[in-house]
């Protein structure tokens, strides 16, 4: 495994130590039935959403490369069928890495345009310092969307939304519309800071944007599966948009007054809300740096 991998999978998951983020033998595969036809799986890397049944297996991220046994004998454990349809929500490979192994086996791969174009060439993540190299073709979506896509399968609806510079530029959120649950992406970490991949084009006004789509879609029943964290729900996705909004606003008014990235970081911004969303694995001095790097950046 590369290093860069072993990075973003400590990221990811920095809630366990690293030693134990590369031993994916220890990972067990976790599945919470969510609707009739609807599941979330949970493993290492980015939360799965599912639908299974009468038609066909759609598959929402398929996690990391070394997972994807493991993923393939959960799905088993519900139907007989193979999986007929990823969609990946954006390009980072804790979400894209079991890619070329269920290509393989014959799903085909959908996802906004931006991923496959980000996939098929070398990227700079600036904030982890890491290169990541063109993915195979095998990887790569075969179909691909710019505004959204529906998938009619199972008597329910997936409508995969693109949001705007968010997480990333290539970002989707899903909503399974019959069964009342939305997959947010890792435009939603669930009871944390955020990363937003500012070198993707990512930015924090589209993610509170994306945010606001997924409110907009969602009632007080809906389950809402996160990119990173636990299921979750309306009113905490609100929580974190406001949280969100107050981090942009005091840290936009840091940069207009002409304070550097430094400065804003030491001028502690976050620090009445660091008890509720800064034990995650973007720590709060790195969360106020990023937001005023984006900002600065995007001004
Ligand atoms: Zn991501």
């Amino acid at each position: 495994m590369r290093n860069a991998r072993t990075w973003i999978a400590v990221l990811a998951f920095a809630a366990l130590p690293a030693a134990a983020q590369q031993d994916y033998s220890k990972v067990e595969i976790k599945t919470t039935k969510l609707g009739a036809t609807t599941y979330m799986m949970e493993g290492a890397g980015g939360n799965l959403g599912l639908s299974i049944g009468e038609d066909a297996v759609f598959l929402i991220d398929d996690q990391f490369a070394p997972l994807s046994q493991k993923i393939t004998a959960a799905i088993a454990k519900l139907t007989d069928k193979p999986v007929k349809f990823i969609l990946n929500t954006h390009w980072h490979f804790d979400h894209t890495g079991g890619n070329e192994n269920f290509a393989g086996a014959g799903a085909i791969l959908v996802a906004h345009e931006n991923v496959r174009h980000r996939m098929s060439t070398e990227q700079f993540i600036e904030f982890l310092k890491m290169t990541e190299k063109p993915s195979p073709k095998g990887a790569l979506p075969v179909v691909t969307f710019a505004g959204s896509v529906t998938f009619h399968l199972n008597g329910d609806e997936m409508r995969a939304m693109h949001v705007p510079r968010a997480h990333t530029d290539g970002d989707a959120i899903v909503h399974f519309v019959n069964t009342n649950v939305i997959h947010m992406g890792d435009v939603y970490f669930n009871g944390m800071y955020p990363f937003i991949d500012t070198s993707s084009g990512g930015t924090i006004q589209g993610v509170i944007a994306g945010c606001d789509r997924g409110l907009a879609i969602a009632n007080d029943q809906t389950k809402i599966i996160p990119g990173h964290g636990p299921l979750s729900n309306k009113a905490e996705l609100k929580a974190y948009r406001d949280m969100l909004a107050t981090v942009a606003d005091r840290v936009g008014k840091l940069v207009a007054a002409g304070k550097t990235v430094e400065d804003v970081a030491a001028a502690k911004p976050t620090a009445d809300l660091d008890e509720k969303w800064g034990k995650g694995f973007i720590k709060p001095d790195q969360f106020a740096q990023m937001v005023a790097h984006n900002i600065l950046k995007n001004r």
